[in-house]
């Protein structure tokens, strides 16, 4: 294996965790303990472990966290009514709900009540207009965490083409506005692509930097990346194994193939997972300090 190629999300994780704790400091000084509120509707066996990583990672760091689990029969209503309750709430700074909800909630509306303020994962209209005018208020958990890892591996973006395979709100529209952005200094130039394009590796292939966002396991061969692209995998796919659990983990990306093509490639797990939980503590950090009028950038 050639090692050198990989780009592990620990140690970017454990550099951004590093400014957390002292950014932490600050605010514990001035009396304010952090508070991450999670909301998990139902029985997501994923989504359990997701939120359970997340309010570990808050005590390991000595932020304040709490984990609303409500169950799959929960109304929109009494689900917008907690929300409700935690806006109005001083101690609670950061809400986030985990998403996929059950599909008798209406995910919209419920992203729409969480006080723009305390939108941690950068999903509320207000704060994605924020983010798309290069005035973010946070930035979204895993596309910034992406940045964070292109940055601490010196990996230019500047004049690079970014191509992105995938067109969710959570991942690839995100990542292509970070990734264009003139603000942030990144000004790649960027190409989406989704399940609706044409002669999709022809697009893949152009890219400098690839960025897999779709969902479907070990999609990207090597014969649509360019030699030397840098890979990023955003996927997290449960594939058949004959283990104890059934399964492994597999990304987007058909990592064996495509590792001798690439200049640097993201594993799965351990490539961009960690960074999404470190950038959700640097958010929550964030918002305390915005909400109390503490300067900590
Ligand atoms: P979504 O299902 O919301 O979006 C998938 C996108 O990929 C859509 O835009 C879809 O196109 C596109 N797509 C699907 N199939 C194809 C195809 N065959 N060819 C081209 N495009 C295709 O997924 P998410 O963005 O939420 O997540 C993507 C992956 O990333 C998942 O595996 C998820 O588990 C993982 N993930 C990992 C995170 C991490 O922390 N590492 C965080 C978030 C997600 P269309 O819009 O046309 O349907």
């Amino acid at each position: 294996m050639q090692k050198d190629k990989l780009l592990k999300g620990k140690p970017v994780a454990d550099h951004i965790y590093g400014q957390v704790s002292e950014r932490l400091k600050i605010l514990k000084e001035k009396g304010i303990l952090p508070r991450l509120t999670v909301i998990l509707v139902g029985d997501d066996p994923a989504s359990k472990v997701y939120v359970s990583r997340k309010e570990k990672t808050c005590q390991k760091l000595g932020m304040d966290s709490e984990t609303l689990h409500l169950p799959a029969a929960t109304s929109q209503a009494e689900l917008l009514q907690l929300i409700e309750k935690l806006n109005a709430d001083r101690s609670t700074h950061g809400i986030l709900v985990q998403l996929p909800l059950p599909s008798h909630i209406d995910e919209h509306r419920v992203l729409l009540k969480i006080d723009p303020d305390k939108d941690v994962d950068c999903f509320h209209p207000r704060n994605v207009g924020l983010l798309v005018s290069g005035k973010p208020y946070v930035l979204p958990c895993t596309p910034a965490g992406i940045v964070e890892m292109l940055k601490y591996y010196q990996i230019q973006t500047e004049g690079k083409h970014a191509v992105i395979i995938g067109r969710s709100n959570i991942v690839g529209k995100p990542m292509a506005n970070l990734l264009m952005q003139k603000a942030s200094a990144a000004n790649a130039t960027v190409t989406v692509v989704h399940s609706r394009t044409k002669n999709l590796p022809e697009f893949t292939r152009q890219a400098d930097i690839l960025v897999a966002a779709m969902g479907r396991p070990e999609f990207v061969k090597a014969d649509m990346v360019k030699e030397g692209a840098v890979v990023i995998d955003v996927g997290i796919n449960r594939k058949d194994a004959d283990n104890e659990k059934g399964y492994v983990l597999v990304g987007d990306v058909a990592f064996d193939e495509v590792l001798p093509k690439a200049a640097g490639i993201t594993p799965v797990p351990g490539g961009v997972g960690p960074m999404t939980i470190a950038m959700l503590m640097h958010n929550t950090l964030t918002v305390a300090a915005r909400q109390n009028q503490i300067a900590i950038d």
